[in-house]
C-alpha cells in the first residue's frame, strides 16, 4: 500500500467502475468479495491489500433487481424474435435457460460490486452486524 492508496479517496464514478470490476472502491487492487466461489456474493471483511473497512454494506435486494431487469431486458426480446420465427419448444429451453442463467451468473456479482462501491462511496452503511448466511 502506498501513501497515496491511503490518503486519496477515489470519486464516485471510479468507485463504481472498481465495484463493476469487483475490486475495493478505494485502492483497485484488492478483492471486495471473499475468495472462492461459493463466497461469490460474500463481501470481504476488508480490503487484503488497504485494509478498507467493508462492514456494514449491504446491497439487499438492488443487485437482483437490477440483474432481473437487465437480463429480462435482453432475454425477453431475443425469446420474442424465436416466438416469431417459429423456434421450437426444446431448442427454445436449451437456447434461453443456459443464456439466463449465464447472464445472470455474470452479472449479479458484477452488480452487487457495483452497488456495494456506491454505497460505501455514499457512506451508505448498516450499523447492526452483517448475518452470517
Ligand atoms: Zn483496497
Amino acid at each position: 500500500m502506498s501513501y497515496l492508496d491511503a490518503v486519496v479517496r477515489p470519486d464516485t464514478f471510479t468507485a463504481i467502475l472498481r465495484g463493476l470490476r469487483r475490486s475495493c472502491p478505494q485502492c483497485g487492487r484488492g478483492r471486495l468479495f471473499k475468495p472462492g466461489w461459493r463466497n461469490v456474493l460474500k463481501l470481504a471483511d476488508a480490503c487484503a491489500h488497504c485494509g478498507e473497512q467493508f462492514e456494514g454494506i449491504r446491497a439487499d435486494d438492488a443487485p437482483p433487481y437490477f440483474t432481473i431487469l437487465v437480463v429480462g431486458h435482453i432475454v425477453v426480446p431475443l425469446m420474442l424474435v424465436a416466438e416469431q420465427h417459429d423456434m421450437s419448444t426444446p431448442t427454445a429451453i436449451a437456447v434461453f435457460a443456459p443464456l439466463t442463467l449465464g447472464l445472470t451468473a455474470l452479472l449479479l456479482p458484477t452488480l452487487k460490486g457495483a452497488i456495494a462501491a456506491l454505497m460505501w462511496a455514499l457512506g451508505m452503511r448498516n450499523s447492526t452486524p452483517t448475518p452470517e448466511a
